[in-house]
């Protein structure tokens, strides 16, 4: 029973309720409404099912377009409540033109603080610590498990505010993880939970899944939709098919061997210097994400600085060991995010950015955004950015060197591509263009004809994504059989 019922029938009890603060309130009748605080605290297990959608942030083929999708055909979340353990199952497929595996299985899991992934052979291995906290947040995003965290006696609850139509107050778990709780005002339903999170390109994001069409499962009430958003952009949208309690829970345990093998650390940033011309270096090194250094008269370019601070960082100081001549400007080819994780460090770093005009908008948002859930250097030391925009070509020449960059034009993924092509060298340089290792190379026509509207010569290819190559070689690859998209 609800402090707001025990008021109307009977009186005494006014004290007792009325001495409650007003932000635990929130979380009694919240817990009234969804079947009551002892229901909510004696499940032991929860399985939600269905299907959605979750498209890709920062993979557009513009900054403004629709955000390439996945299609979530089969989506399972178990959660053992007595033992904090959740595994998630799902069958995904690309929706949009995608070079790696079409279809694809996820199977994760969390054992208290021991996260896990599995193969489709059943293979167990341990993920590491940030995968675990990130998974431990993302089951507290439903109605029960929040509020089973908020009913125990050592979760705080603070900061009651009203925002439209809801009520919301901020949860520090026993764990210590924070979440705000939203709760409707006339039906005392949890409508929506918020968690703050660091994300490299956007920084400080809002996680913010909502609910929809409660319905009611064996005397509780579940959510049917459940939707993610990260900031603007639509993480996850679930229809739930099954909501159940209470089931068999068999599976979730991390077998020993995963429990007791070391959570495995963030791989190290290691970054390599090849010369692959007279005034020319690819950098590779750990990860698939390379950068090319060009020598001019009296200063260095960079193409690409990826990824994310880490490794831009990285990649800047390398080429800063390759000449005594000062590095000056960064190339950023495009504007996915995995392309463009290091333009907030290569301005904190003073580099030009020299980058497609499409990009203006976007890019000067992302300068603009606040890191201060993991600062990073321009949130630490602001400065102003200097940007070159290109439209349909730009050449940077001196004695020295030449490097005319080109914009990928008519391309299905790739909207505001620059490639780049050194003439004495016959040499491209490129990004999302072309990598020996895909799957598939869905727009590799379409490359190879702005290689030839544009009149080039190439010798050899010098990727961001993959191997050095001759370019017959990359030729006779894209003009290859794609392999058939299978799962990985
Ligand atoms: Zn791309
Ligand atoms: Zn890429």
């Amino acid at each position: 029973m609800s402090c707001r019922s025990a008021l109307v029938l009977v009186a005494f009890l006014a004290g007792a309720c009325a001495s409650a603060p007003p932000e635990r309130r929130v979380i009694d009748d919240a817990a009234a409404a969804v079947g009551g605080a002892d229901r909510i605290r004696a499940l032991t297990a929860l399985e939600v099912s269905g299907s959605g959608s979750a498209p890709n942030a920062g993979q557009n083929r513009m900054p403004d377009d629709e955000l390439p999708v996945w299609k979530v055909a089969e989506h399972t979340r178990t959660i053992d409540l007595a033992n904090s353990r959740t595994r998630v199952k799902q069958l995904r497929e690309a929706q949009f033109q995608f070079a790696g595996a079409t279809v694809q299985r996820v199977d994760q899991g969390l054992d208290g603080d021991v996260a896990y992934n599995a193969t489709a052979e059943g293979t167990m291995t341990r993920a590491g610590d940030a995968a675990a906290k990130d998974r431990r947040i993302e089951v507290l995003h439903h109605p029960i498990t929040v509020l089973r965290a908020a009913l125990d006696p050592a979760a705080k609850i603070a900061n009651l505010r009203e925002e439209g139509h809801d009520q919301l107050v901020d949860i520090t778990t026993a764990r210590g993880d924070a979440v705000t709780l939203a709760v409707d005002q006339t039906t005392h339903l949890p409508s929506r939970v918020i968690t703050m999170s660091d994300n490299a390109n956007m920084g400080d994001v809002a996680i913010v899944t909502t609910f929809a069409d409660y319905e009611d499962v064996n005397g509780v009430k579940l959510p049917r939709r459940l939707t993610t958003m990260m900031d603007k952009y639509l993480q996850f949208d679930l229809r739930v098919a099954k909501n159940s309690v209470n089931g068999s829970v068999a599976d979730l345990a991390a077998p020993d061997a995963v429990k007791s093998a070391p959570a495995p650390a963030p791989p190290a940033v290691v970054v390599t210097a090849e010369p692959v011309s007279k005034g020319i270096w690819w950098l590779a090194g750990s990860g698939n994400h390379r950068s090319i250094v060009f020598e001019f008269d009296d200063h260095l370019v960079l193409y690409e600085v990826p990824l994310n601070e880490a490794r831009s960082k990285a990649v800047i100081d390398k080429a800063r060991t390759l000449s005594s001549k000062p590095l000056t400007t960064a190339i950023v080819s495009h504007h996915h995010f995995d392309h463009s994780g290091g333009l907030r460090v290569a301005v904190a770093e003073e580099l030009t950015i020299v980058t497609h005009r499409a990009n203006e908008a976007f890019f000067k948002d992302l300068l603009a955004r606040k890191h201060t859930i993991v600062p990073d250097a321009l949130q630490t030391s602001p400065k102003t950015a200097n940007f070159v925009w290109v439209d349909d070509e730009m050449t940077l020449r001196d004695k020295s060197m030449e490097v005319q960059l080109y914009h990928l034009l008519d391309n299905p993924r790739e909207g505001t591509n620059l490639f780049a092509y050194v003439p004495r060298d016959r040499m491209l340089v490129q990004a999302d263009l072309y990598d020996a290792s895909w799957n598939q190379h869905l727009w590799g026509e379409n490359v190879l004809t702005n290689l030839a509207q544009r009149k080039l010569k190439i010798d050899r290819d010098v990727p961001v994504h993959g191997v050095i190559e001759p370019f017959d070689q990359m030729v006779k690859t894209i003009k290859a059989k794609p392999t058939i998209a299978g799962t990985n």
